[in-house]
């Protein structure tokens, strides 16, 4: 059996977030959730292929104004450039290759986000924890057999 995943309703995310709906707003927050870890030329190339007048500025303004409202997530590994995803709110990981940059999902390592829990929380509200992996994916290995 096949499993549907239904489309978000995007207009009503946007207004869920206390934003005023737009369309390249719209777009873009259905490329992010298209694409996963996409970096901004991507996401670009993907709005554009819906709306083809949107310029660069306003997909950088809808992504930040996207971000700072939590309905997308920027990550960006050392060395790497933004990217953006849909997957929000559950704190996970990420596995980066050394080699070609492939980003992976991965959850948080034991049960439910324990990263959030520091040793020692120096008296600070701790909202985010970010843990990078970094190593070889599969095809970049060199022990590949
Ligand atoms: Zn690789
Ligand atoms: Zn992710």
């Amino acid at each position: 059996m096949r499993v549907v995943h239904p489309t978000p309703d995007y207009p009503q995310l946007l207004r869920g977030a206390d934003l005023r709906v737009t369309r390249p707003r719209v777009a873009v927050l259905g490329a992010v959730h298209a694409h996963p870890h996409a970096d901004t030329e991507s996401i670009i190339g993907a709005v554009r292929a819906d709306l083809p007048e949107v310029s660069h500025q306003a997909v950088y303004d809808s992504l930040r104004t996207l971000a700072a409202a939590g309905l997308v997530r920027r990550i960006q590994p050392a060395g790497s450039v933004a990217r953006y995803e849909a997957r929000i709110g559950d704190n996970h990981h990420h596995l980066v290759c050394r080699s070609c940059g492939t980003v992976v999902d991965v959850d948080c390592a034991v049960g439910e986000a324990p990263c959030l829990t520091a040793s020692d929380d120096h008296g600070f509200t701790i909202d985010e924890a970010e843990v990078v992996f970094w190593g070889l994916c599969p095809a970049c290995s060199p022990t590949r057999s």
